[in-house]
């Protein structure tokens, strides 16, 4: 049975978001393109048993961060894209979360436009939103909060990034949500105090998030602005900061 109309043709890119790691979180369109995909190129955060469903023949191709060694450039991986389409083939371009939250998928789906390549988006569960979930930390509720805020820790060439406003957020966001956060906890804790943040707010560290290997860890600001072990928990992670929490 079809439930969907798209239909994943030779030549064309898509772009898809596989959740932030339980494979029980892939949509439909996510499963039915890893089995159709000719070559898939995936990134670090994947969980291995989701490529476990392409099919025999796939080409599957890494493209991530792994370690200190040299990653392919965003670059490379949008001409690669623009290549294997124009062989006829079906790409997949498979990503953590959704493609376009904190992953580049706007600047791969912009190079394919303009190369002509047919391509489709497919949304993703992002980590700030399922791994809240999964930690059992509402990202609303009534007696809480109004709005979410998603911060990303790093710019785009991985400097501390200067457009957050800081003394803005402390004040008006009332959950916060920080992608790539972990290695920089003492410096967004410290931030958001000096700017008028309290103190003694919590803020929860969820680690691998959705997969087996979750781990969370609460504390409040204060606490994790002087003394935090950054070795006593693994990448990926999410900092959530607010009273939800
Ligand atoms: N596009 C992805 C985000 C990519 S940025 C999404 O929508 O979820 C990478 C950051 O996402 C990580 O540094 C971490 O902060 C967060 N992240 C992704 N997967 C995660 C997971 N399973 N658990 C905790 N954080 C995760």
């Amino acid at each position: 049975m079809q439930l969907f109309q798209s239909k994943f043709n030779k030549g064309s890119v898509w772009l898809v978001g596989a959740g932030p790691g339980d494979p029980g979180l892939l949509t439909l369109l996510a499963f039915e393109s890893i089995k159709k995909a000719d070559v898939i190129f995936y990134d670090a955060l994947l969980n291995d048993h989701i490529l476990s469903v392409a099919k025999p023949s796939a080409e599957l191709i890494f493209v991530g961060k792994r370690g200190n060694k040299k990653s392919i450039n965003q670059l490379e991986i949008n001409k690669l894209l623009i290549n294997e389409a124009k062989k006829n083939k079906r790409v997949l371009r498979l990503k953590g979360g959704d493609p376009f939250i904190f992953g580049r998928g706007g600047e791969e789906a912009l190079s394919l436009k303009l190369n002509k390549i047919p391509y489709k988006i497919v949304p993703g569960a992002t980590a700030g939103i399922a791994g809240l979930a999964y930690a059992g930390i509402p990202a609303t509720h009534r007696d809480f909060n109004t709005s979410i805020t998603f911060i990303s820790a790093y710019g785009a060439g991985g400097e501390k990034p200067e457009t957050i406003d800081w003394a803005s957020f402390s004040k008006t966001s009332q959950l916060i949500v920080i992608y790539m956060g972990l290695e920089r906890m003492k410096w967004v804790c410290n931030e958001l105090i000096k700017r008028g943040r309290d103190k003694n707010e919590n803020i929860a560290i969820i680690s691998n998030a959705t997969n087996k290997n979750q781990k969370i860890l609460i504390g409040n600001l204060e606490n994790f602005s002087k003394d935090f072990d950054q070795s006593t928990i693994d990448s990926p992670a999410l900092l959530v900061i607010g009273k939800n929490v």
